[in-house]
């Protein structure tokens, strides 16, 4: 009985990991919400699982009967991460932690139904529900921090194991499920009163099912896909904020030092970061550009169209420009109509085509989609050829707008000659 109990185990992990590689696999084409939501619905099953369905295997271990689908979950959700990335697999961790506190939130309103006996005899046993609610909410907080865990030690062992991918799976999936049994046995213990030899039992039967989930994925790397794309190599604490939602937070603190109509940063900002962006540059011996950008005859479309117009009309400028920068590009709003784009690691014939694409991409925008035609002048200057400081840059620069304005605006003006 125990050696069938023990095959049948064996059984349930190469089905649940065919298919839900399978769904892993293929989410490009089928969409990745399949590959979460059957993650998700099972948990219900494991849940019932832990709680009521015990099994003998060899020698005398008894285990929890929802170890195979727990640990397959668990390792699924690795599998995601390596795969996608923190902000992909974040979501089913929340979403299953979020599901399941609602769970027992409604079973706590459901329970007030007087409810009509139709089905011989089968009455719902709240007592046992009960218990599994209770399970269910240990389980997920468990499995939620089971989650961030294993993607952070997968993150860590990188640095010494990088290739060895099985390796780091492996080890991975036994010390977080080391963790995971040693919480959950303690509300079995205390919940359904489980005897101290389920504790070993659970564990052994989750080192096993880790050892064949690794086997399985060491299988898939060698016959059905190659280990290119499964090498990755992320920033731990990138990571991690992004598995917290930090990253959230952090914009959030962003969006004060943002001004509110163009999403830009603020004058502000300038004062406070630009010295410092430029002198890094200066030291790391990278070149800077700085360009400042004024839309030309404003006050003219303020004057036509109205100050709401202008208003909106700002704020096309601005999301133009924000959606061509790179990360080493910072746009601020510096006056009412007038911005500087500083642009790290960018020499200055890079510079000069930047703001030739700038300048014809909302030439050519405006024109199509507002009123009437939008344009902007602009004004270049690099560090080191035109200064070292921000004063000095930024002087250069604004004599060139001004001559870019004088020669009949609409056009970029850089050191030497007119782009
Ligand atoms: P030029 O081509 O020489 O740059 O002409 P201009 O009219 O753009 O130049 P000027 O600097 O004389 O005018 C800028 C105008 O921008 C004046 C002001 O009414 C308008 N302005 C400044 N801030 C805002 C704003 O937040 N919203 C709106 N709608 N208008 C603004
Ligand atoms: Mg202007
Ligand atoms: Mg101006």
């Amino acid at each position: 009985m125990a050696t069938s109990n023990a095959l049948l185990l064996f059984a349930q992990a190469a089905v649940y990991f065919t298919v839900m590689m399978s769904l892993l696999r293929a989410r490009k084409a089928i969409g990745i919400g399949v590959f979460m939501c059957a993650l998700g619905v099972m948990h219900f099953l494991e849940t019932y699982l832990a709680s009521v369905f015990y099994i003998q295997l060899p020698f005398g271990i008894v285990s929890p009967g929802s170890t195979v689908l727990f640990s397959g979950k668990l390792l699924m959700i690795l599998l995601l991460y390596i795969r996608e990335d923190a902000l992909v697999v974040r979501q089913p961790i929340y979403g299953l932690l979020i599901g399941n506190f609602l769970i027992v939130g409604l079973v706590m309103i459901l329970r007030y139904h007087d409810t009509v006996n139709v089905t011989n005899g089968n009455s719902p046993d709240f007592a046992f529900i009960d218990e599994m609610g209770l399970l269910m909410v240990w389980g997920t907080v468990l499995l939620f921090l089971d989650s961030i865990l294993i993607i952070v030690l997968y993150e860590r062992l990188g640095d010494w194991l990088g290739r060895h991918l099985g390796l780091r799976f492996l080890i991975c999936g036994a010390v977080v499920l080391t963790f995971d049994q040693a919480g959950f046995f303690l509300a079995l213990h205390y919940v359904s009163g489980a005897p101290g030899h389920v504790f070993f039992g659970g564990w052994a039967a989750k080192m096993v099912a880790t050892v064949v989930y690794t086997v399985l994925f060491v299988l898939y790397l060698k016959y059905f896909d190659t280990e290119k794309g499964w090498l990755t190599n992320r920033p731990l604490k990138d990571v991690f904020q992004v598995l917290t939602y930090r990253e959230r937070y952090q914009q959030l603190l962003e969006a004060s030092i943002r001004d509110h109509l163009t999403g830009a940063l603020d004058r502000s900002q300038y004062d406070q970061n630009a010295p410092g962006i430029l002198e890094r540059n200066l030291l790391a011996e990278r070149p800077l550009s700085l360009l400042v950008i004024d839309i030309d005859h404003f006050k003219q479309v303020n004057d036509r169209l109205g100050h709401q117009a202008g208003d909106e009309v700002l704020k096309t400028v601005s999301r133009l420009l924000t959606d061509n920068l790179r990360s080493d590009d910072h746009l601020y709003r510096v006056g009412g109509e007038e911005f500087v784009l500083m642009c790290e690691k960018l020499p200055v014939d890079g510079a000069l085509s930047l703001a030739e694409r700038l300048r014809k991409t909302i030439e050519r925008f405006t024109k199509v989609y507002l009123p009437e035609k939008v344009t902007v002048s602009v004004g270049v200057a690099s560090a080191p050829v035109d200064g070292h400081t921000v004063e000095d840059l930024f002087r250069t620069a604004d004599q060139r707008l001004y001559e870019a304005k004088e020669a009949g605006r609409n056009r970029v003006i850089g050191p030497g000659a007119a782009a």
